[in-house]
């Protein structure tokens, strides 16, 4: 009897304590979930969840060397000893969807971009939220929740490969600004990455595809800016502007900032005629200041620039751009390649079969001067010539549509081309003279 009575209160005194233990283990949990929101910034997340549990966890300090991720390490090599292979902790959930863009108004956007392939899990990086971007006053931060609310994951989905020639202008970004991402060990010392690009010439050659790519090939936020509309949408702003923008961009490092029509902001000192807006004189300053502070600093943040005048650039932002790239007008086998990728011999237009019949060769020869988004645009337009002459078929057919004849487009010729190319004139040929004579001053490759 006495015997069982003791058998009970030990097991009762067991079970007690193993309660004990689920309930501390959920508290010490709860604990080391606040540590790790605050730890990474996200500070109202970690106030709503003691609101949640109504506990106070400010009361409770996380001893040394513990912490969520230490946990997660050590059960991952735990695992990894047991079974030769790391645990799969999480499950994507089919079709999550990019997040559509949002209207945007400014014109600066942050794109982050996804770096995985076919079928892993998607790296996007984690947006810190803002309420961790202490040491602003309330205007600045008003100024970066502007410019992050117009972040979005957006995934500009440019590959290398899309990006017709320029494979010198490729090998040049990638060697400036996507190896020293990837691989940042071999980056230090007399090798640290370079701060400041310079993409420059003809319009509708590829710059903004180079940069695209690099948001699409790199793991980084991206902030996309035209500089123009920080001139023009921001004026009196523009100067804290740009200072906000380079904080939240090394806030949320690795980033790139493509500035785009850069002559827009930094053309040089007392040109344009008329005395310069005192608010202008401002911005461009800070823009230096800043890309000196990177300069300085280790931070992973890359200014990437395209100007289409790049002789119009103040030189003092032009030491700032250390790598100055030319990206020029497409070359003969450039031409050729993109012709045959917008029209190739069949095609689809809204579900109707578009057939070409064209000299490739004798085409590239034709174009010569003409830039990518040139020809892109002659292509077009010889498009639309068997297009066009079904449209009045198709208007006449409106009101009594049962009877709809079955669309044939007519094929496109090599005289349908050479016709649209003697009425669309390139839109840089004369200004070659101009950008080479620039590059041979300022190239830096
Ligand atoms: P910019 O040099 O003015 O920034 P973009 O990169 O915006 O020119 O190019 C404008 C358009 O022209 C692109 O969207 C693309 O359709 C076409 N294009 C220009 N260059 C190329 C190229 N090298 N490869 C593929 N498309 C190109």
């Amino acid at each position: 009897m006495e015997l069982s009575y003791q058998s009970i209160r030990t097991a009762n005194q067991a079970r007690e304590a193993d309660d004990m233990r689920t309930e501390s283990r959920r508290r010490n949990l709860l604990i080391l979930i606040f540590h790790h929101l605050m730890e990474a910034g996200y500070v109202d997340a970690a106030s709503a969840l003691e609101q949640d549990t109504n506990v106070c966890f400010r009361r409770f300090e996380v001893c040394d060397n513990i912490d969520l991720d230490t946990v997660l390490m050590e059960y991952e090599s735990y695992y990894f000893i047991k079974f030769q292979r790391y645990p799969k902790l999480t499950k994507k959930l089919p079709e999550p969807g990019w997040r559509e863009p949002t209207e945007f108004g400014l014109n600066v956007s942050p794109i982050i971009r996804n770096g995985a392939g076919e079928g892993q899990m998607k790296k996007e990086p984690l947006l810190k939220p803002l309420s961790a971007f202490i040491g602003m006053n309330s205007e600045m931060r008003d100024l970066a929740a502007v410019i992050s609310r117009d972040i979005y994951l957006q995934n500009p989905a440019v590959r290398w490969d899309d990006i017709i020639g320029l494979q010198a202008a490729k090998r040049l970004v990638k060697e400036a600004v996507v190896y020293p991402i990837k691989y940042p060990q071999l980056f230090t010392g007399i090798l640290s990455p370079w701060k400041g690009l310079l993409l420059y010439g003809p319009p509708g050659t590829g710059k903004t595809l180079l940069a695209k790519a690099v948001a699409t090939e790199c793991n980084t936020t991206f902030f996309n800016i035209s500089a123009s509309s920080i001139v023009s949408k921001w004026r009196g702003d523009s100067e804290k502007l740009v200072r906000v923008l380079f904080e939240l961009a090394r806030y949320h490092a690795p980033s790139t900032i493509f500035l785009d029509e850069l002559e827009s902001v930094m053309s040089q000192r007392g040109t344009g005629g008329g005395g310069e807006h005192e608010g202008s004189r401002r911005m461009k300053t800070e823009l230096l200041v800043q890309m000196d502070g990177l300069a300085q600093s280790d931070d992973l943040v890359f200014v990437l620039a395209a100007s289409n005048l790049p002789w119009e650039l103040d030189h003092a932002m032009l030491r700032r751009l250390e790598k100055r790239i030319m990206v020029g007008l497409p070359s003969g086998n450039a031409r050729q390649a993109m012709v045959s990728h917008w029209l190739p011999p069949l095609s689809c237009t809204g579900g109707v079969e578009l057939r070409t019949e064209l000299a490739y060769e004798m085409i590239a020869q034709a174009t010569e001067g003409y830039s990518g988004s040139d020809i892109r645009l002659v292509c077009k337009e010889a498009a639309m010539r068997p297009v066009r002459k079904i449209f009045d078929a198709l208007e006449s057919h409106q009101q009594g549509s049962c009877n709809m004849p079955v669309i044939h487009l007519e094929t496109v010729t090599t005289d349908d081309f050479l016709e649209v190319i003697a009425h669309t004139k390139p839109s840089a040929r004369n200004l070659i003279d101009k950008y080479t004579a620039w590059e041979t001053q300022y190239e830096s490759v």
